[in-house]
């Protein structure tokens, strides 16, 4: 079985597209598979993205207070999670947020805000942000992930200088109504096409752990490739404690590992981000994923924290990456070794051991 992730990865390297049975193989690779099926599509995204790792950074415009019910989401009509909630940043706030995301090497900024979609006024608002931001960071691309985008927003948001638009789809279909109901998988479709075309990247992608089957994975993933997505952040449920999904855990590393796998060999050439749930999830086997994903955000995510900055960056490093626009090969310098700790506790003192 192993040597047919391999001709997989040659196939679509040849031009044969992944078909659904493809993926389902993948996802439910044996865990003994793993490393092979790292391997193959690892092929696929060197092939593509080299050994650039794209950095991301969030800022959260707009935290809480949403009238939608995504029942994954801590910022949702219901949602009970202690997060923070507050209403629009201040352009001053803003930039500064982005600057620090920026001063830690990403290359993409992805301004969000809850709520169901914006209004007139927060378009502009949005607008002002990106126009600053562009001039002070000419070169750094900037996604907004504002909601459901009504007739002529998109096109208001690219004239200011917006590159891409984010807005997941999710799930399947055939979920999307179990987990919410005051919008419809349409309504996400619809906006990701008005983003389209205004010409704006599409940037979309799903949540895996939200007690969808394989199937459905595999639906959402096609769905994806269908919709053309320039970017698909796959995240991994967190489960707010408040929310309906809290105690919900139905992920383990290898599985997650197998789900960026699968979206590398469907979408061989889009860049696979993985998104909220990195650390909670794939834990020790991040840096694996890396071998496989292309992309990831720096730090923290919208209502949770990540893994500090400069743990990301080393991480990168580590495993023979360079941060994608970075101009210098961060694995050939900056290495900040740390000595030998000496031990002082267990065998030989009074003190307890770290077992
Ligand atoms: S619309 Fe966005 S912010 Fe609101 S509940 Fe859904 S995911 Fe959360």
């Amino acid at each position: 079985m192993s040597a047919h992730f391999d001709q997989l990865a040659d196939a679509v390297l040849a031009g044969t597209p992944a078909t659904p049975e493809d993926a389902l193989a993948v996802l439910r690779a044996d865990d003994a598979e793993l490393m092979q099926v790292v391997a193959a599509a690892g092929r696929l995204r060197r092939a593509h993205f080299g050994n650039a790792v794209k950095v991301n950074y969030l800022v959260n415009l707009k935290s809480g207070l949403c009238p939608e019910n995504c029942n994954y989401c801590s910022q949702a009509l219901g949602s009970d999670a202690p997060i923070l909630k507050y209403s629009w940043l201040s352009e001053a706030e803003a930039l500064e947020q982005a600057g620090a995301g920026i001063g830690g090497g990403a290359s993409r900024v992805c301004l969000v805000s809850s709520g169901r979609g914006p209004s007139t006024r927060d378009i502009d608002k949005v607008a002002g942000v990106v126009t600053a931001l562009k001039e002070e960071h000419p070169d750094v691309e900037v996604c907004a992930c504002l909601g459901l985008l009504k007739d002529g927003q998109a096109q208001r948001l690219k004239d200011a200088g917006v590159d891409a638009y984010n807005h997941n789809i999710n799930t399947a279909e055939s979920h999307h109504e179990n987990i919410v109901q005051t919008h419809t998988y349409a309504d996400r479709v619809d906006t990701v096409e008005k983003a389209k075309g205004a010409g704006i990247s599409p940037c979309s992608g799903l949540i895996a752990g939200l007690g969808e089957t394989d199937e459905q994975l595999v639906e959402a993933l096609f769905a994806l490739r269908e919709l053309e997505s320039d970017s698909i952040p796959v995240n991994f449920l967190m489960p707010f404690d408040g929310t309906p999904f809290e105690n919900t855990w139905e992920l383990s590393p290898t599985r997650c590992v197998k789900i960026l796998a699968m979206a590398r060999f469907v979408c061989p050439d889009k860049e696979i981000r993985i998104a909220g749930g990195r650390e909670m999830h794939l834990r020790s086997l991040q840096s694996i994923a890396l071998h496989v994903a292309n992309s990831i955000f720096l730090g923290d995510y919208l209502t949770s924290e990540g893994q500090a900055a400069a743990a990301d960056l080393e991480m990168i490093r580590d495993n023979g990456f360079v941060v994608q626009g970075s101009e210098e090969d961060l694995a050939q310098h900056d290495r900040q070794p740390t000595d030998p700790a000496i031990r002082r506790r267990g065998a030989g003192t009074d003190v307890l051991p770290n077992a």
